[in-house]
């Protein structure tokens, strides 16, 4: 926990959230500004700042996180029409939350290439 972290807050309680899904290692809840139909924020509860701070000892969490996004999707009936997964990191990644997270948007068609 990260005190000063508004997603540790979120995944803490300190921040009410209506979260879609949660369990030991992650939660997930609406992002506040949704770019798509379906568009939540998977986070882990552990604090970090992005991928790019995750270590060898975050291996397991990090593989239940993509393994848990599919049945996220599938929660929120978005698996069989598609979704896309973004984990925006650093400056140039347009990462605004230094808070390890995955955008899981859907129910719309995904235009590519990004902006
Ligand atoms: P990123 O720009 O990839 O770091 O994504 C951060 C996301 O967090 C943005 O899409 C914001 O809309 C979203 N966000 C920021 N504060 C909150 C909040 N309190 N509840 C839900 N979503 C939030």
């Amino acid at each position: 926990m990260s005190d000063d972290c508004i997603f540790c807050k979120i995944a803490s309680g300190a921040i009410p959230a209506k979260f879609v899904y949660e369990d030991e290692f992650l939660v997930a809840f609406p992002d506040i500004n949704p770019m798509a139909p379906v568009h939540v924020l998977v986070i882990p509860r552990k604090h970090l700042d992005s991928v790019a701070a995750a270590g060898p000892s975050d291996s397991a969490l990090l593989g239940h996180a993509l393994l848990t996004l599919p049945k996220i999707a599938a929660k929120l009936g978005i698996a069989e029409s598609g979704f896309r997964v973004v984990m925006n990191t650093g400056k140039d990644g347009g990462q605004s939350v230094g808070h390890l997270h995955w955008h899981l948007l859907g129910g719309r068609f995904m235009e590519w290439p990004p902006g």
